[in-house]
């Protein structure tokens, strides 16, 4: 099967991350077992979505993965004008949910197997295809606890995450957090008998901005990404029943880009420290049972590998291009590099199509990293 074929295939199959991706991985491991591939799942707890690890060639030295993650983020409420999930070919372009992120790199792995078996490989090639990537990059972790285990680790990883087969070494790391203030209700005649919750979730919302700001500073700044500082953002908020009932609670959830080499758990910790110093001392002067809790809700280190290292050659060898650049977005990238995986991305299509309607990835975008493949599987001959 061709890279189309086969992506037309993946595109059937709904693996939205709330749903299973069990179909997709059978699909994918009976057509290695057709090639005569083994291949390894690794199930979640609730054996309702698995990772897959395959290994083409020798598996007595460290070899190169090519990676990427088999869920979709949902079309809820988006105004398609095709099928989301059935491939449909138009004027060069192939649209579908998963197209661009980032099935149409998956497709061509596949399409790529023969070729691989075709004649020995210096070193092994490992075919990596995770779950729960966009709801945290959750799938994965336990596909490289695993990893961590082997012998031989891979000596590096392609991850195919759309970037128009443009060869990416650095991206931002990320921490989801939610913060819960707990208060204490009253008629809001009364209010200062109360504790507010949502003017104390305003103060530490305040604080996190100001936080941010200092973030920004020059010698703090790295030119490569875009913005090239490391920022914070509140991105929901929640409270209050009435206009006339002091709020009890509030909830907001923010989230913290940092730099790769910047450390976003700093970050959490100036604001507990200015909550358990500044704020929760003037709520529990009215009412000793309210209180602030944080909560961690997903987080991926940054990537920035070394522009010489072997990882970085080999993808420039395969892209013919050595113009490193960085992406807005985050991969799996720092976690495989978090366990001393080198990891470039570099996949077919664009992130201003992923995530949106009518997302699409270009015949010809198909095809380049078709010939991208060819030219790894020739770097990888013996
Ligand atoms: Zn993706």
């Amino acid at each position: 099967m061709n890279s189309k074929a086969l992506l037309s295939t993946l595109i059937g199959f709904d693996t939205t991350s709330r749903e299973s991706n069990l179909q997709l991985i059978a699909f994918v491991r009976d057509y290695l077992n057709e090639h005569q591939v083994p291949c390894e799942l690794i199930f979640n707890d609730e054996r309702s979505k698995a990772n897959l690890f395959a290994t083409i060639g020798v598996d007595d030295r460290p070899g190169v993965v090519l990676s990427g993650h088999t869920d979709v983020v949902p079309v809820d409420g988006q105004p398609w004008s095709v099928p989301p999930f059935e491939l449909t070919e138009r004027g060069g372009k192939l649209y579908g949910r998963g197209t661009a992120d980032m099935k149409g790199y998956i497709a061509c792995v596949l399409a790529a197997v023969p070729a691989l078996l075709a004649e020995p490989l210096r070193m092994p090639v490992h075919i990596a295809l995770s779950y729960d990537e966009e709801v945290g990059c959750l799938g994965v972790r336990s596909l490289l606890a695993e990893l961590e285990q082997r012998p031989h680790k891979p000596a590096l990883c392609i991850i195919g995450e759309p970037t128009e087969l443009k060869p990416v070494l650095g991206h931002k790391g990320k921490l989801a957090m939610r913060c819960d203030v707990h208060g204490a209700a009253c008629h809001s005649a009364y209010a200062p008998q109360g504790v507010n919750a949502i003017e104390y979730a305003a103060e530490l919302i305040g604080e996190l901005g100001r936080i941010g700001s200092t973030l920004r500073a020059v010698h703090l700044q790295d030119p490569r990404f875009d913005p090239p500082f490391s920022t914070v953002q509140t991105g929901m908020i929640g409270g209050g029943k009435a206009l006339n009932i002091v709020p009890a609670d509030c909830r907001f959830d923010f989230e913290i880009r940092t730099l790769p080499d910047q450390d976003a758990q700093a970050v959490v910790q100036q604001l507990q420290t200015y909550a358990r110093e500044q704020v929760v001392p003037k709520m529990q002067a009215v009412n000793a049972a309210t209180g602030i809790r944080f909560t961690e809700l997903s987080s991926y280190p940054g990537l920035a590998t070394d522009v010489h290292s072997e990882a970085a050659k080999l993808i420039a060898e395969c892209c013919g291009s050595s113009e490193f650049t960085t992406v807005a977005f985050g991969t799996e990238g720092g976690l495989f590099d978090a366990i001393g995986i080198p990891t470039v991305v570099c996949g077919p299509g664009s992130m201003d199509q992923g995530h949106k309607p009518d997302e699409f990835v270009s015949v010809e975008q198909l095809a380049g990293c078709d010939r991208m493949l060819e030219r790894l599987v020739a770097a990888l001959r013996s």
